[in-house]
């Protein structure tokens, strides 16, 4: 008869402790989660007087799917969470959902594109009401699988980024930084997805290598012969052509100032400006500078004054301004300009040419740069105060050479586009009068304009990252003074990817130093990527993505868990093998089937783990084993407080198969099957080690040593909730000094390498073991 955990009413006694044969994770994993939850052992309780210890957990997207990334990045901070409970902390891992924008309407634009639908077919009110709906049965998915995994996160503080706390949040932000001039709107060259038909932050623009090609056009000279050639990936872009440049000591272009060339289909004539950002060395040294369609060139017309030509609109089709090609596809414009150029001999060669181009991170498609008015950020006085943080050692980051990689880009951090052309996210708290032009920003909104006149709220969104930004404070009541803002703001630790490093770990610096008043995290730990067994890049197309809910089907959330631990070094890429993750399942029935032998080498009537007698009096395999399980306690938390969750791992592993289970278990066997002190010894301390390796287990396997810790007898005050115990609140072993032991472990040492050697001959010589 098992005890299962409903059937348990306080410290009972039940007598017959059993184990099943083989451990069923697909039956115990959820039945502990459950009882974990019921029971409130991951709240955190700012009342405690126990210290405060708290994260976040980077909230994956409300629409997601539980990936190896999130695997990995929800295995690592619950080993520190689980560790740190057990060390007596007062926990606070806090978890939630991302609205997540782009990505979210997405999948839902997608879905109405299978009904042959638009979102603008439902209009706006309609689709948000369609994507609710949605994220309400999506949240279920990622919230069980986050579960599944054994993420011990305080579910009762559960945030959304669209809760209206949250909102509150997302609009004081907005309100204060537009009126210290830090938030304006403006127009600008941005990063456009004609089929998201948004604007887009940089970091949402992937550059790939694209085979394309590079042509050079003449541009005739309009005062006599003669013409200057340009060179452009982009041709179609030249319709927007406002002038040429040249840089100001080419010889080559000496007096062309005050000269022009004819740009050809569209009749415009250009100048030419002389201006140090051109490089000589490439081509002719003369460029075109189209400034409403190409960044650079737009800063350029910024310096020279140039007029702004718009020659592709938000749909990615050709303008008015394009002449012959306006209403045509961008692309398709590209070929019919190319013929007639080459045609009226203009072209003078087209080279392949590989170059970065563009595309949305989200659909694939090529973005346009695009004149576009929008709201930034501007950016350079939150930086500053973010790298000083930094810098003065507020927050650290692990592995260190993060800090470079976060200063750098910090530096060089250009003003933040934070409007989105979409109808998923927070719309922004702007409204427009049309009887008399003002502007209103405000957190409450407005029922008129001072004039009398009608208001019209901004129809954008602001960009997803900017209400995660706020995320660590958001999530604990701000800008309400909470308990918990007060108890366990800034947080003690962010572990997290590298890949939103800066969309979010940057934003989040720079927004909590704002506005929480200080750092948001201490320490920011970057975990490593996933990669398959021979190192690659896990993505779709390769086919070799492993599916995290399929292993935790297949060998169990434990082993998955471990396995990922095992290969969490810092700084280095993990490759997952099937090798790695099989071994680990056979360790957890390693620690299972010792167990059961532990179970039943028990008397009968022990109801309670007795008290390890004292040392003198033990036989020196005893006190080799209390010594040995010292060093490994003081191992493992030395290696868990440096991140060094693969020295951990790796620590239990040997010590739990090849000095527990292969030597101390064996050579307690005959003690085990004697009478009076020799077994009781040998019982106090088989039970005693056996629980302290369980509890340092329990961070990296969770389930099956709860279920294992049930069956054990305990002591009535261990890990003690209410009316009942777990293995989760119960302490986690560090050296007892009594237990040091020098002249056991070298008698020990002795006796493992004389029987070694003695195993060695016997094999070579053929004798028997008897
Ligand atoms: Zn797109
Ligand atoms: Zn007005």
């Amino acid at each position: 008869m098992r005890r299962s955990p409903d059937s348990r009413s306080g410290f009972d006694n039940t007598p017959m402790r059993e184990l099943t044969k083989v451990f069923d994770h697909a039956t115990v994993d959820p039945k502990w989660y459950a009882f974990w939850e019921e029971l409130g052992a991951f709240r955190a309780d700012p009342t405690s007087d126990r210290p405060p210890f708290s994260m976040v957990l980077p909230p994956p997207n409300v629409t997601g799917w539980l990936h190896i990334g999130h695997a990995l990045n929800q295995t690592v901070p619950d080993v520190v969470a689980r560790w740190k409970r057990m060390r007596g902390y007062d926990v606070l891992w806090l978890p939630g959902t991302d609205h997540a924008g782009i990505a979210t309407q997405n999948v839902v634009e997608k879905q109405l594109a299978a009904e042959k639908q638009t979102r603008h077919d439902l209009g706006r009110e309609a689709f948000e009401a369609r994507v609710w709906e949605w994220v309400k049965k999506s949240h279920g998915t990622i919230t069980s699988q986050m579960r599944q995994l054994g993420s011990s996160v305080d579910w009762s503080r559960e945030r959304f980024t669209l809760d209206d706390s949250l909102s509150r949040a997302v609009r004081r932000v907005f309100v204060t930084l537009h009126r210290e001039g830090l938030i304006y709107r403006g127009t600008y060259l941005v990063s456009w997805c004609p089929r998201c038909r948004t604007a887009l932050s940089d970091l949402e623009v992937v550059h790939k290598d694209t085979k394309g090609k590079l042509y050079q056009i003449k541009y005739p000279y309009t005062d006599g012969e003669g013409a200057v050639v340009v060179a452009t990936t982009r041709p179609e872009t030249m319709l927007g052509d406002t002038a040429v440049a040249v840089h100001p000591d080419d010889a080559r272009y000496e007096g062309v100032v005050g000269r022009s060339v004819r740009l050809p289909v569209v009749d415009r004539e250009l100048p030419f400006i002389l201006d140090d950002f051109v490089d000589p060395e490439f081509g002719t040294g003369a460029v075109k500078v189209t400034p409403a369609h190409d960044p650079n060139d737009f800063e350029m017309g910024q310096r020279h004054d140039l007029p702004q030509v718009s020659v592709i609109d938000e749909d990615g089709k050709m303008t008015a301004e394009a002449g012959p090609y306006a209403g045509q596809d961008r692309f398709v414009a590209r070929r019919a300009l190319v013929e007639r150029l080459e045609a009226e001999g203009l072209l003078v060669g087209v080279d392949d040419h590989v170059h970065a181009v563009g595309h949305c991170q989200r659909c694939g498609t090529v973005i346009e740069p695009l004149l576009s008015t929008q709201w930034f950020v501007k950016i350079k006085p939150l930086a500053e105060r973010a790298l000083e943080v930094v810098e003065t050692g507020q927050t650290e980051f692990v592995p260190a050479n993060w800090t470079k990689i976060y200063n750098d880009w910090m530096t060089n951090i250009h003003d933040w586009c934070i409007s989105r052309q979409l109808w998923w996210g927070h719309r922004i708290p702007a409204w427009y009068c049309d009887t008399c032009g003002e502007l209103i920003v405000a957190e409450e909104t407005p029922s008129a304009c001072s004039c009398g006149g009608a208001l019209r709220q901004d129809t954008d969104v602001l960009d997803t990252w900017f209400s995660s930004g706020l995320w660590p404070f958001s999530t604990m009541g701000w800008p309400t003074d909470t308990p918990d803002l007060a108890r366990y703001y800034p947080t003690t630790l962010l572990i997290t990817a590298h890949d939103i490093i800066f969309f979010w770990v940057a934003r989040m610096m720079m927004l909590g130093v704002k506005f929480a008043g200080g750092v948001p995290f201490k320490q920011v730990y970057i975990t490593s990527l996933v990669r398959d067994e021979h190192g690659q890049k896990m993505s779709k197309s390769k086919g070799n993505v492993v599916d995290p809910l399929e292993l935790i089907g297949e060998i169990g959330a434990d082993a998955f868990r471990f396995t990922l631990a095992a290969l969490a070094s810092p700084g280095m890429d993990i490759s997952l093998s099937e090798g790695r993750l099989r071994g680990y399942r056979q360790f957890i029935n390693k620690i299972w089937n010792a167990s059961r032998f532990v179970l039943m080498n028990l008397p009968e009537d022990l109801n309670t783990r007795p008290e390890v007698p004292d040392r003198d009096g033990l036989d020196v395999v005893h006190r080799w084993m209390l010594h040995r399980i010292n060093e490994l306690s003081a191992a493992v938390n030395a290696a868990l407080e440096s991140f060094r969750f693969d020295v951990a791992a790796d620590r239990l592993y040997h010590a739990f198969w090849h000095e527990y289970a292969d030597w101390y278990i064996e050579l307690v066997k005959s003690h085990l099957q004697a009478d009076g002190a020799r077994r009781d010894d040998a019982v106090a301390v088989l039970l005693e080690v056996h629980d302290r390796i369980l509890r340092m287990l329990h961070p990296f396997i969770p389930f099956v040593t709860e279920e294992i810790w049930q069956v054990l007898p305990q002591r009535p005050e261990d890990g003690r909730v209410q009316d009942r115990q777990t293995i989760t609140l119960a302490a986690f072993p560090t050296p007892n000094p009594a237990w040091q032991d020098d002249e056991a472990e070298s008698i020990v040492t002795l006796l493992q390498e004389v029987v070694t050697a003695v195993r060695t001959v016997r094999s070579e010589w053929g004798v028997p073991p008897a």
